[in-house]
């Protein structure tokens, strides 16, 4: 048997592998520079050129380009008008962004627990936590698989709730053969290198609610508007403009819109090469019996974002920590998604204590996310999928 290399074994790679990376080429340095040389940096046309794009492709009627994909978060729970006394329902298995946004408007995140098949919010955790305070739901888009989005805007519509869909991973999916962005009240994205595609920094929120669509705008620039239809006072000349609301500065600038423009150029070969390598590894994982796959609702033809790989530690002799530790021997650095947002000491102080979403905490302890990215050859998978099994073989339960 192939000896680990954290027990002294020699690692399957030599050079170190790491969970996620961009791609960037010539076009999208081009376009950065282009924009460089260009009059407008930030507030030109590359802004509204990336929101025509987003609308484009994803069906939506509305795009507000932003500064990332928080503030795309904030914005958005600020359209819906969340605000001090209201609950927000979201899950824990997330990035902290997701309940954080419901913090800055002054609202309580409620936790709903996960299905352990797909690691998505359950929406019959939602219903349960529903009441009186409750004002919205963000639901997370979990590696990029969707949400079950038709349950959730059932039940969104019954008790008058605004669904956010967080869709920092979700850029590439499809849903009931809708893109995800044209389905939820409100949809944010984000450009975080680490995400499909990216901009350095940068998000979006798609619509196709107007009303939302103009509190978007006004919310992403100080609450400052030039539209005499909002103004309250008269037009005192042509310089005038008017703060009718409390915004933020969310702006993107032109070199972030100009990047992302030229990445969604790519996103289809982006998305292509994810399925094949989530493909590779499913069917390599599919037969060790030390992992259990992340379960695909027939309705999402996802775009993977993240690859999580779910150890079945009954039969393992290891747990999480030891295998994550083995891998990083073989020079396979991975990560782990996510640690329960309320486990954060911040929130422990807000009240939040651990038990509140059983399925969500047993998920932590037996995940870990492997390296998934576009620029990663066809050997990178194969020294992935080869260190895993070598672990897994390796560190089996002696009755499988
Ligand atoms: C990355 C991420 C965010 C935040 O996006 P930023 O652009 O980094 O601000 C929010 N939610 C989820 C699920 C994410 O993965």
């Amino acid at each position: 048997m192939d000896k680990p290399a954290i027990c002294g074994g020699s690692p399957v790679r030599e050079t170190k592998i790491f969970y996620g990376h961009q791609y960037i080429d010539d076009a999208d340095i081009q376009a950065v520079v282009d924009v460089l040389k260009s009059d407008y940096l930030t507030c030109g046309p590359k802004i509204s050129e990336l929101e025509e794009k987003l609308c484009d492709l994803t069906g939506a009627k509305y795009a507000v380009a932003c500064s990332n994909g928080t503030a795309a978060l904030h914005l958005a729970c600020m359209a819906a008008g969340v605000c001090k006394g209201d609950e927000v329902i979201t899950t824990p298995i997330t990035f902290a962004a997701s309940a954080n946004c419901a913090l800055y408007c002054g609202a309580r995140p409620v936790f709903a627990d996960i299905n352990e098949e797909t690691f998505n919010i359950d929406p019959k955790s939602v219903e349960i936590l529903t009441g009186e305070k409750t004002k919205a739901v963000v639901a997370v888009d979990f590696t990029g698989q969707s949400a079950e989005l038709d349950s959730l805007l059932t039940h969104c519509r019954k008790h008058g709730l605004v669904l956010i869909e967080d869709g920092a991973h979700v850029i590439g999916t499809k849903y009931n053969g809708k893109w995800n962005g044209s389905i939820s009240d409100m949809t944010t994205l984000s450009f975080h290198p680490v995400k499909t595609v990216t901009g350095g920094e940068g998000g979006a929120v798609l619509t196709d609610n107007e009303e939302y669509y103009q509190k978007l705008l006004l919310y992403r620039t100080h609450g400052i508007t030039r539209d005499p239809e909002l103004m309250e006072h008269e037009i005192d000349g042509p310089w005038y403009y008017e703060q009718v609301a409390l915004g933020m500065n969310y702006r993107m600038t032109d070199m972030q819109a100009a990047l992302v423009i030229s990445q969604l150029n790519k996103l289809s070969v982006f998305s292509k090469r994810r399925k094949e390598i989530v493909k590779a590894y499913d069917e390599a994982f599919g037969r060790l019996p030390q992992v259990i796959l992340q379960k695909e609702i027939p309705e999402s033809d996802t775009t993977r974002h993240l690859y999580i790989l779910r150890l079945n530690l009954s039969k393992l002799k290891i747990d999480r920590k030891q295998f994550f530790e083995a891998l990083g021997a073989e020079n396979i650095c991975c990560n782990v998604h996510y640690i329960p947002v309320y486990y954060f000491p911040y929130y422990e102080k807000l009240g939040y204590k651990k038990g509140l979403c059983p399925k969500a905490e047993k998920l932590y302890e037996e995940i870990i996310s492997l390296p998934l990215y576009y620029a990663m050859t066809d050997q990178d998978v194969q020294d992935v999928i080869k260190a895993v099994t070598k672990i897994a073989v390796y560190y089996a339960a002696d009755e499988l």
